[in-house]
């Protein structure tokens, strides 16, 4: 195919961005997007929603014999999330990045946790940690059909299709 051809296997690379409780009832939901729209990075999916239990514990499963787990379920439960996919080149390493370090006073100034929180149990935003990890947490949280493919005009100036 045309964009097999030009290198550019990843460019439909998709990963899992949430901002958190804290994040929603401090009124960052629209930073967030901002930054990922502004990186280049394309909006496929998008919803607000009281994350049910049993759903919090399947995302965080590798957690679950952490001391800090029953509470980052009540964190997690405390209000609701808004959860999103984000395409393109790279976007699960890329999007880590701009997340920030998870303890928000090891995260650099200029990433979103570096910017707005100052502990690591409100840290206001989740990304997916590794490609496996992006795939598994979409599937979890979305159904195929809420999911958008679309064709945004820049992609080409973006992104070397
Ligand atoms: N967390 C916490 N205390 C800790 C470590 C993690 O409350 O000591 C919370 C924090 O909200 C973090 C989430 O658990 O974002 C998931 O932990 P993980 O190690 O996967 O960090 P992340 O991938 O979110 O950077
Ligand atoms: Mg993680």
């Amino acid at each position: 195919s045309h964009s097999a051809a030009a290198g550019n296997f990843g460019a439909k690379e998709r990963t899992l961005i949430a901002v958190k409780p804290d994040g929603v009832q401090r009124r960052l939901v629209g930073h967030v997007v901002q930054r990922f729209e502004q990186k280049g990075f394309k909006l496929v999916g998008l919803k607000m929603l009281k994350a049910p239990e049993e759903l919090l514990s399947q995302h965080y499963h590798d957690l679950k014999r952490k001391p800090f787990y029953p509470l980052l379920l009540r964190y997690m439960s405390s209000g609701p999330v808004v959860i999103m996919v984000w395409e393109g080149h790279n976007v699960v390493s890329t999007s880590r990045k701009m997340v920030g370090d998870t303890n928000p006073a090891e995260a650099h100034p200029g990433t979103i946790r570096g910017d707005f929180s100052i502990h690591i149990s409100r840290n206001v935003v989740h990304a997916s940690d590794s490609l496996e990890g992006a795939q598994r947490e979409i599937q979890l949280w979305f159904n195929s059909n809420e999911l958008m493919d679309w064709d945004s005009c820049d992609q080409g100036i973006i992104s070397h299709v």
